[in-house]
């Protein structure tokens, strides 16, 4: 079997593996229910909460609201199942675009980092920080 460069296994002890895991998981159980309330609120209670907001706009723009953030919750959510493939895989914490290991410490900070900092930070200065880091190229945000 051809060895992988920073095959997590040998980057990360078990313990930490084991952390970032339950990270992710816990972090996935608080999307999922954000979601579900979200659309049942979009389904149930939009009329009543374009009442309390009928100065700022109308049914439309809660909708929209409500779509955006469930666009972005999903979109997390992508990120965070691609993250517990990757533990699973045994490629967890290695910099997509660098394949080096991504730092305990940020990986603490955002369990689903696919880049290094230093990754990160070049893209930033390239200009495509105005994405989420973490989101690939497509233009998933190009309905603004
Ligand atoms: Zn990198």
């Amino acid at each position: 079997m051809a060895k992988i460069r920073g095959d997590a296994k040998d980057v990360f002890t078990p313990d930490q593996i084991e952390e970032f895991r339950g990270a992710l998981l816990q972090e996935r159980e608080s999307i999922v229910r954000q979601i579900r309330s979200l659309s049942s609120a979009s389904l149930t209670s939009s009329r009543q909460a374009g009442e309390e907001l009928a100065d700022v706009g109308s049914d439309d723009f809660i909708r929209e609201t409500e779509l955006h953030l469930m666009t972005e919750e999903s979109n997390n959510l992508a990120q965070i199942n691609a993250a517990l493939e990757s533990i699973a895989a045994g490629s967890y914490g290695i910099c997509v675009d660098c394949a080096k290991a991504i730092s305990v410490g940020r990986l603490r900070a955002k369990p689903y980092a696919r880049r290094c900092i230093d990754c990160k930070t070049a893209r930033e200065e390239n200009g495509d920080g105005f994405l989420d880091e973490d989101l690939d190229d497509e233009d998933v945000l190009a309905e603004e």
